[in-house]
């Protein structure tokens, strides 16, 4: 295999074949490690099956990885917990104007049953966390839409939690990092960095971020106080939900 693969199971299911090259064999073998993937993967795996992971590139995480990892949830529990009112016919609407001609009942309603209850099980069962995102709907003026509350993003993470596979994480774009460094908007990161010049407060702060991440680039090349799809990539390839890795 010249790519990454990620094995999520033991590497006694590996065998030597006769021409040198080695074969697997696993109940579910789920070919790429974005955030479809793995989330396949984690799910059939705590199902009892015996899983493998391939990846054909030399990171894993794929687009996922580059994205702002946010979900679109109506009805997820951290919109509950933070005391926002919204309802589910008023979802139901929205998603009745938006989708047009494409209305589907059935899938509306088993979007809206299930999403939240994914959110859940992910939390419960894995290292994905996630924090409300502060983004309105798209359209949030129309009929049902909400200024905020139905988008959810993957909590920050340090991606040295990884051990040694840090390496093997698709590092974000370049376009959303300042010199590899990710910015998490929902905490004080942006507020220091906008201040810097006109609070000494934010400069302190702005000065130990850059020194703890020149720290990190020395160490592990990249920065590791990752964000949006970089963290949601990492948390879902965290061991134990992803058992071992195998190049
Ligand atoms: C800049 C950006 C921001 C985005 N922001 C958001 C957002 O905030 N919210 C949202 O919902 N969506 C967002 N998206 C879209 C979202 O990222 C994708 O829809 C999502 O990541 C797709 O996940 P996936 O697992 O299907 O594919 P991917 O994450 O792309 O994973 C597919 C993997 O399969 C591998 N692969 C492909 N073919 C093979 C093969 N033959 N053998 C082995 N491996 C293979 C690829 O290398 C890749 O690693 C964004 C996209 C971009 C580009």
């Amino acid at each position: 295999m010249n790519g990454a693969a990620l094995l999520t199971d033991n590497l006694e299911k590996v065998h030597a074949m006769p021409n040198g090259q080695r074969a697997h064999t696993c109940d579910v073998l789920v070919i790429g490690s974005g955030a479809g993937g793995l989330s396949t993967a984690i799910v059939a795996k705590k199902g009892g099956l015996d899983v493998l992971v391939i990846e054909k590139e030399e990171f894993f995480g794929g687009t996922t990885a580059f994205s702002g990892g946010v979900l679109w949830i109506p009805g997820n529990p951290h919109a509950r917990e933070a005391g926002i009112v919204d309802t589910r016919e008023a979802a139901v609407t929205y998603l009745r104007n938006e989708t047009g001609n494409y209305f589907s009942e059935k899938a509306i309603d088993a979007f809206l049953d299930e999403g939240p209850r994914m959110l859940e099980y992910f939390e419960r069962e894995t290292e994905a966390k996630f924090v409300l995102s502060g983004y309105p709907d798209y359209h949030p003026d129309v009929a049902g839409g909400a200024a905020i509350g139905r988008s959810v993003t993957a909590a920050p993470f340090d991606a040295r939690q990884l051990g040694i596979e840090i390496r093997r994480l698709r590092p974000p774009l370049s376009t959303i990092t300042f010199i590899g460094m990710m910015f998490n908007s929902s905490n004080e990161d942006l507020k220091h960095f906008f201040r810097v010049t006109r609070s000494l407060k934010s400069a302190v702060y702005v000065a130990q971020r850059l020194v703890s991440h020149f720290k990190d680039l020395v160490l592990y090349r990249r920065g590791v106080q990752i964000t949006s799809g970089n963290a949601l990539a990492a948390r879902l390839a965290k061991p134990p939900s992803i058992s071992k890795f195998h190049f």
